[in-house]
């Protein structure tokens, strides 16, 4: 069985303890490779790895790190097919979806910094009176860890790393121990691309054992975290009395507030897609549909209509939408919450239930983990089922009366990380963009991501914010120099 190994100091090897995990296929249930089940000792190496690196790449030019993440982007195109399926293997989402976005995006997080690093600038002021002229160096931070979930594995892999290394940084990263296979196969591409030893080092494992190990490590000078808020709260707890940067990317429980004077056909499409793509775990998904009273019938009927007409099935198949809920882990704590949604008093309007074994392109069974997408109504904006974050096929829907209303259901959890709004009044539209406590708001569309702009969230969402130039200047180590004139 094939045996993902770690990259350190520029080659592929087993864990210290020569132990490995299982790697199960969400499809099947079966295990279908092994993992490095590394400890504190395979992230020290690796950290040491990269502090070897780090004189040499943070001297590198901008453009000769542009030109090796630039090899790596072609590599990563070349091999776009085999990093989808390794991904809809891992994940259980369908390969379409990992062709059209994943790995695309796995490419785009490359070419994005590997070009804007060589268009950072560092700005200059000049005091009134031109008494001085005040100029800011950034200098790349040293060695720095990227963690990262399962959900969208080798996009928010990339997301870190693209802008660590661009910056001069090298890295010690950790993806998610549930989806490991294409950052094992990345590691192999960084190797044919060209990237000098130790300038990124990739250590699996569980979270608690190396994530942790990372966190605590006291060459490691920043954290770049995408997961839970409760191992975020973890992190920041370990992190914050070393003094390390840190950025935290964690849940949500996004609002999709729609009102009656919308594009109805595209908010329809728009809302089956941001409902459940990807089996409803994106972090961006909205699980909480407010709709205005005057419209909330027709939306009912016509939202239940097209949930039904879904397909779920193998993650192979082109025609799947809706592939295999990502662990057996994940997939019990889906069904309990669809159990206490009914505790609660919530109507389930489709779905509900565990999917019987769909039948694969060859024709045999699929005994992994199927959940139908599924639809509840009849529940209090405060219940526990509308506050805590699900992370699968559910949604629920609710009638609202006025802005003032939906907003405060809206702004009722802790989350603030993404929201939706459908209008095409352009005042409200704005005004309850404004209002809403979200780090991202789409009007009239959703998942539509500039990398220049900033992303992250906002209340117990995160902290920080990725993407764009913020991201490279993350990590960097900023020093303001002051000349008098
Ligand atoms: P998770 O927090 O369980 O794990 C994320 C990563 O952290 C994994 O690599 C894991 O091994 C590691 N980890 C676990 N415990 C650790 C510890 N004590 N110290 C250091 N590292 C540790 O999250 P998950 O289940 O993989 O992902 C799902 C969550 O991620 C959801 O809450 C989702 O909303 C969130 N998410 C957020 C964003 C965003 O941009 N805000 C994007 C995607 C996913």
């Amino acid at each position: 069985m094939e045996q993902i190994k770690n990259y350190i100091g520029g080659e592929l090897s087993g864990p210290i303890s020569a132990a490995f995990l299982d790697n199960f296929e969400p499809a099947t249930g079966m295990v279908y490779s092994q993992i490095a089940d590394s400890d504190e000792r395979d992230v020290k190496m690796a950290a040491e790895a990269a502090k070897a690196a780090f004189p040499s790449w943070s001297a590198t030019s901008a453009e000769d790190r542009f030109a090796i993440l630039m090899r790596l982007c072609h590599l990563i195109e070349r091999d776009l097919d085999a990093l989808a399926q390794a991904e809809s293997r891992d994940n259980g989402k369908p390969v379409s979806l990992a062709c059209a976005i994943d790995i695309p995006r796995a490419v785009a997080n490359f070419r994005f910094y590997a070009t804007a690093a060589i268009h950072l600038a560092n700005e200059s002021h000049d005091t009134v009176g031109r008494a001085a002229i005040n100029y800011t160096l950034r200098h790349p931070l040293g060695v720095v860890g990227c963690i990262s979930p399962w959900n969208l594995p080798l996009y928010l892999f990339t997301w870190k790393i693209a802008p660590a290394i661009a910056a001069g940084c090298t890295v010690v990263a950790k993806p998610s121990e549930v989806t490991p296979m294409t950052a094992f196969m990345l590691s192999k591409l960084c190797i044919e691309a060209g990237l000098p030893a130790g300038v990124l080092n990739i250590v699996h494992g569980l979270g608690p054992k190396v994530g942790s190990a990372i966190v605590e490590h006291s060459d490691i000078k920043a954290i770049s975290f995408t997961g839970g808020t409760k191992t975020g709260e973890e992190i920041a707890r370990t992190a914050a009395p070393r003094f390390k940067k840190l950025s935290l990317e964690l849940g949500g429980k996004n609002p999709n507030i729609i009102f009656a004077d919308c594009n109805y056909d595209e908010m329809l499409a728009t809302t089956i897609r941001s409902s459940f793509s990807n089996q409803g775990e994106i972090c961006l998904c909205g699980s909480r549909i407010f709709v205005e009273r005057s419209l909330y019938e027709r939306f009912k009927h016509d939202f239940v209509e097209r949930t039904n007409a879904l397909k779920v099935g193998d993650p192979r198949d082109d025609a799947t939408d809706v592939g295999a809920i990502v662990s057996k882990q994940h997939f019990d704590k889906i069904l309990s919450y669809i159990e206490l949604a009914k505790e609660e008093g919530g109507t389930i309007l489709t779905g509900g239930s565990v999917l019987e074994p769909p039948k694969s392109v060859g024709g045999e069974k699929l005994d992994g983990w199927f959940i139908e997408p599924t639809v509840i109504e009849g529940l209090p904006f405060d219940c526990r089922t509308n506050q805590e974050e699900i992370f699968g096929p559910v949604v629920t829907i609710m009638p609202f009366d006025t802005e003032d209303e939906v907003l405060a259901y809206a702004n009722s959890v802790r989350y603030g990380l993404s929201a939706t709004i459908w209008t095409e009044n352009l005042s409200r539209a704005h005004r309850v963009a404004a209002k809403v406590e979200a780090g991202i708001v789409w009007i009239n569309c959703w998942l539509l991501r500039d990398l220049r702009t900033p992303f992250g969230g906002v209340k117990d969402s995160g902290l920080g914010r990725e993407g764009g130039f913020e991201a490279l200047k993350f990590f960097t180590e900023e020093k303001n120099v002051c000349v008098k004139l």
